[in-house]
């Protein structure tokens, strides 16, 4: 992967501690937790990643309250964000939390340096076709042949397209065209990010527009929706135009990049293993929050709790990733409600955004409340979308329009 990952492997041991498979964003932030962690100093680590990762193949953005490892390298933050709807509009100062930004290829090169320093670890640029437990450790299978550990933590995107069971479980996407663009005078205010700008036409289904502005002058301006099929892309392209347009008074703009991504939002269940000695992570272990897309935080949350696992303990935790069942039953009801009337998500967000405090609402998504906390959440939305849903999962179904 980096400079340092091999394609030549007749030199490398076929025994290792940990192998990682995929140095994407969870393999390369379990492989930097570990290398943080001086009772781990003695394991060896071998990262299995075909692709070289060099692009900046996508931004990750974030809430946070509290100092992250990767602070270093957040490409900016900001201390308001904005939420817009038809009915209310809130630009909300920022108390307790920063909005955080950091482009995937600093993210890459900065977890590459760090490991390539350090004697621990080793990469090899491969493709894993198969992983399996044996009776005390796993093994991975690879073109340059096999390569043994203790445990194997496998980061390789979920199959879903091929698992799916749409009689029992609910199947949408959080799709985006997003424009980094670049004006010729001053347009934005860098000081807030449009968090959700749901102004625009619904058609059914949840259809926002969110902006992070770097400066005055440039911006990341990217179409979203929450819904079961990708849009032929000149459709995001027409809609990012004409918000562009009205945004910037006709001004013109220069495209400097694009970024495009489909993120799944579903309530299948994504298990944290495979096996005794098989670890999963990533959106494979379901870390991408079912309701919202959301996955960088909850991967480096769960990167950190296998980590203090390994090193008290030498094995992965009991409960490989702490989820709690509530906060999957209100993951399920919302993607109920987003698949049968996409449209009411617009109203849910206003509701919630209207009548509950910033912070209430981001330690919601973060599964950090109370059951007062999700009593005073669920009490501030519409009840009626959710009881049909309530009705949809006690039938063990998905609900239809
Ligand atoms: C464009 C985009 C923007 C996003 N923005 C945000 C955001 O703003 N905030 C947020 O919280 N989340 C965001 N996400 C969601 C989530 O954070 C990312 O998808 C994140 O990259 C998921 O991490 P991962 O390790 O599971 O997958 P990836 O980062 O995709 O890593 C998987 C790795 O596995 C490798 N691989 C695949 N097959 C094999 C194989 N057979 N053998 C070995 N390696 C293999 C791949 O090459 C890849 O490097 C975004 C996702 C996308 C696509």
């Amino acid at each position: 992967m980096s400079v340092a990952a091999k394609s030549d492997v007749s030199d490398l041991p076929r025994e290792f501690d940990y192998l990682i498979v995929g140095g994407g964003a969870a393999g390369l932030s379990l492989a930097y937790h570990i290398s943080r962690e001086p009772r781990l100093a003695s394991k060896r680590v071998l990262l299995l990643e075909p692709e070289a990762k060099n692009q900046n193949d996508r931004t990750w953005s974030f809430w946070a309250d509290a100092p992250g490892v990767f602070d270093g390298i957040v490409a900016k933050e900001w201390q308001q964000i904005a939420f817009r709807s038809p009915t209310f509009e809130r630009v909300i100062p920022l108390t307790r939390h920063r909005y955080k930004m950091i482009r995937g290829l600093d993210f890459y090169q900065f977890v590459q340096r760090a490991l390539a320093g350090n004697p621990q670890f080793a990469c090899v640029a491969t493709t894993v076709t198969a992983i399996s437990n044996t009776a005390d450790g796993a093994v991975a299978y690879t073109p340059q042949g096999e390569f043994r550990a203790q445990y194997v933590f496998d980061s390789r995107p979920p199959e879903l397209a091929r698992l799916q069971q749409p009689e029992r479980y609910r199947y949408l996407l959080q799709h985006f065209v997003g424009w980094e663009i670049e004006t010729g005078q001053d347009a934005f205010n860098p000081e807030t990010a449009e968090f959700m700008d749901f102004r625009g036409e619904q058609q059914q289904q949840a259809r926002f527009m969110y902006v992070l502005p770097f400066d005055k002058r440039r911006a990341l301006v990217e179409y979203t929706l929450f819904s079961a099929e990708v849009l032929p892309k000149a459709q995001y392209e027409a809609e990012l135009g004409r918000y562009l347009h009205q945004l910037l008074n006709g001004q013109a703009y220069r495209i400097t990049a694009e970024e495009v991504g489909a993120i799944p939002m579903t309530d299948h269940p994504l298990p944290a293993a495979d096996g005794a000695h098989i670890i999963n992570l990533g959106t494979r272990a379901g870390r991408a929050k079912p309701s919202t897309g959301y996955a960088f935080k909850r991967i480096q949350q769960h990167s950190a709790r296998l980590t203090a696992a390994l090193a008290a303990t030498g094995h992965p935790p009991q409960n490989l990733t702490g989820d709690r069942w509530q906060f999957r039953l209100f993951d399920t009801l919302l993607l109920d409600i987003m698949q049968r009337q996409g449209e009411q998500t617009r109203e849910i967000f206003t509701d919630l955004f209207r009548r509950n405090p910033v912070e209430r609402i981001f330690d919601f998504l973060d599964e950090r409340t109370s059951w007062i906390g999700n009593f005073q959440i669920m009490n501030s939305v519409r009840p009626w979308p959710f009881l049909r849903s309530i009705g949809h999962v006690l039938r063990g179904r998905p609900g239809r329009r």
